[in-house]
């Protein structure tokens, strides 16, 4: 029973921690046999490594670290992580695909989400799934993930089919994501980018960046407000920290800016967290300057080939205190955040 499993205890261990890192099941549910849509799969090649499948073919070979919970404890110590944030891999979110197929998706790696986090429940917390393209449910697994399973939250693609982040039919899920002061890493999914991007090899250098760039503008520029989400950015916001200047010049030129209400892009992006997965310390340096120094979460991509190794180098010309609010303080206080709401709504 999940409910016997033990809660997270959000982490014991003094030190780094890491929130951008994935998991996958060695299984995932047969959803080609009942739903119409295109589905990963997992194929296991060996005790150690599989194959996530997509339409038939290779989408990526994966080893035991998404699902070991030892082997990512030994990685973890070699490496000084005293926490990580596991999340689904983006290619599993499948926001474009049936919402019937996507719940079943989402609730299967929930609960294999849990069973990991519950092998080292004060180095390990989880961020879950949800099927966003039926908003409400969408919101329901969130409830779910965070008041059954313990989760810190969830994670989210940058769209959803053809609906943006800012469409207000996606309220009832970012209202209930505000109300429980939930944690929403927002992490492109490099299926839904312009083929051309992959035609020309920059799909990972290029078009995930701007992607999550496009979808942060849409929150930013739009009538649409996603006040008290804890949205947080993957890959140091992608492009968004360099393009913002831009964007505020854009509503200027607009004539948006002056109306009743009316706030800039880049004043409202500090209300906006991002990882520190931008590999280099500039860049870095700019997310802090553009969202804020309480605003940066350590992420690393652990375990993927993109990761970065070890885990936090790009802090390391920080001063002492920089490097401590991203690699730890900033995320204990979003966690603390929630539990204060949860201590709220709990006494009306
Ligand atoms: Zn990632």
């Amino acid at each position: 029973m999940l409910h016997d499993l033990p809660r997270p205890s959000w982490p014991a261990a003094d030190g780094p921690v890491d929130v951008h890192t994935h998991a996958i099941a060695p299984r995932l549910p047969d959803l080609a046999a009942d739903h119409l849509g295109r589905w990963p799969s997992v194929e296991r090649v060996a005790e150690d490594r599989a194959r996530i499948m997509l339409d038939g073919r290779l989408y990526r070979e994966v080893d035991d670290r998404c699902w070991s919970a030892q082997r990512r404890l030994r990685d973890m110590d070699a490496e000084g992580v005293a926490a990580q944030v596991v999340s689904p891999i983006p290619v599993t979110l499948c926001h474009g695909e049936p919402a019937d197929g996507a719940a079943v998706l989402a609730r299967a790696q929930n609960r294999f989400l849990a069973e990991l986090v519950a092998e080292a429940p004060d180095r390990l917390a989880a961020l879950g799934a949800v099927p966003l393209q039926d908003p409400q449910r969408a919101a329901a697994e969130l409830a779910y993930c965070m008041d059954e399973l313990g989760f810190l939250g969830v994670e989210i693609g940058t769209r959803v089919g053809d609906v943006e982040l800012s469409d207000p039919r996606l309220d009832v899920f970012f209202d209930e994501a505000a109300d429980r002061g939930a944690l929403v890493l927002v992490h492109p999914v490099d299926l839904t980018l312009d083929p051309r991007l992959a035609t020309l090899g920059i799909g990972f250098g290029v078009g995930m960046p701007v992607e999550t760039a496009v979808a942060a503008a849409s929150l930013l520029s739009g009538r649409t407000r996603r006040p008290g989400v804890h949205l947080c950015l993957a890959h140091g916001g992608g492009a968004l920290p360099a393009v913002l200047p831009r964007l505020d010049r854009g509503e200027l030129l607009a004539g948006r800016a002056g109306a009743a209400g009316h706030r800039m892009p880049g004043e409202r992006a500090r209300e906006l967290w991002v990882d520190s997965l931008t590999y280099d310390v500039d860049s870095l340096r700019l997310a802090v300057e553009r969202f804020g120094r309480g605003h940066v979460l350590l992420g690393t991509d652990y375990p993927f080939a993109a990761r970065e190794f070890p885990p936090g180098a790009v802090l390391d010309d920080l001063d002492e205190e920089l490097r401590t609010a991203i690699s730890r303080d900033n995320l204990d206080a979003v966690v603390a955040g929630q539990r204060l709401s949860t201590t709220r709504s709990a006494t009306g």
